[in-house]
């Protein structure tokens, strides 16, 4: 059971900010993102999304003194030993558009056919009550699919236009905003979250 009465967002991401704040509203929880405070993301260093969103979520908890709440996503293709993975933001180089990361993963799976193009997407929330909190909420959601080999739709954002998902005949890019929300990685994160605060 959550008895905490505020939260620090640990992302600098304003979408990501303000559908958090509008999910937290029903637990009453006065909630404040890093950048109110000044607070930058630090490097994110760890080898798995659980490990950068715990470095996240400390980081920012330790420098407020509130608790924090932070998440990591990216996409998998277990065919590419895991990539695009935590480099998903910036797979063609640092400073590359969501549009030349998708055409370097279709580029890297040319020739992938089958079982090889299956992928998925991870979003890992961590929610930390104190600094050097040992027992963390962790909330991980996964979300199965393939990697087509065209773009399709204009919704959605990142790996979005290549990504279709398991039973879907939709694109992540094609299905309605609210459809994603609650199938995607993130939604299943945020259900499994929220059924640990409660
Ligand atoms: P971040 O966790 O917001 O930094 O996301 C990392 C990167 O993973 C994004 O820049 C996208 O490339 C990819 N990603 C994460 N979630 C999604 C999604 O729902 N759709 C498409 N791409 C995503």
């Amino acid at each position: 059971m959550w008895t905490e009465k505020a939260l620090v967002i640990a992302s600098s991401n304003a979408g990501k900010v303000s559908e958090f704040k509008r999910l937290f509203l029903e637990l009453s929880l006065t909630v404040t993102s890093q950048n109110e405070l000044g607070i930058k993301t630090p490097k994110e260093t760890g080898l798995s999304f659980v490990e950068n969103s715990l470095l996240k979520a400390r980081h920012a908890s330790r420098l407020s003194g509130m608790p924090a709440l932070a998440d990591d996503s990216g996409l998998v293709v277990p065919a590419l030993d895991g990539a695009p993975g935590l480099f998903s933001a910036r797979y063609a180089g640092v400073k590359a558009s969501a549009q030349e990361n998708l055409k370097k993963l279709l580029m890297d799976m040319i020739g992938f056919s089958g079982i090889e193009r299956q992928a998925h997407y991870v979003c890992a929330l961590i929610l930390v009550k104190y600094p050097e909190d040992p027992d963390p909420l962790v909330a991980i959601g996964t979300w199965h699919g393939r990697i087509l080999e065209a773009s399709r739709g204009q919704g959605g954002f990142g790996y979005d236009p290549i990504f279709l998902p398991s039973g879907q005949t939709l694109t992540a890019a094609e299905l309605a905003p609210e459809v994603k929300n609650k199938i995607s990685h993130r939604g299943t994160a945020l259900t499994k979250l929220f059924g640990q605060m409660h």
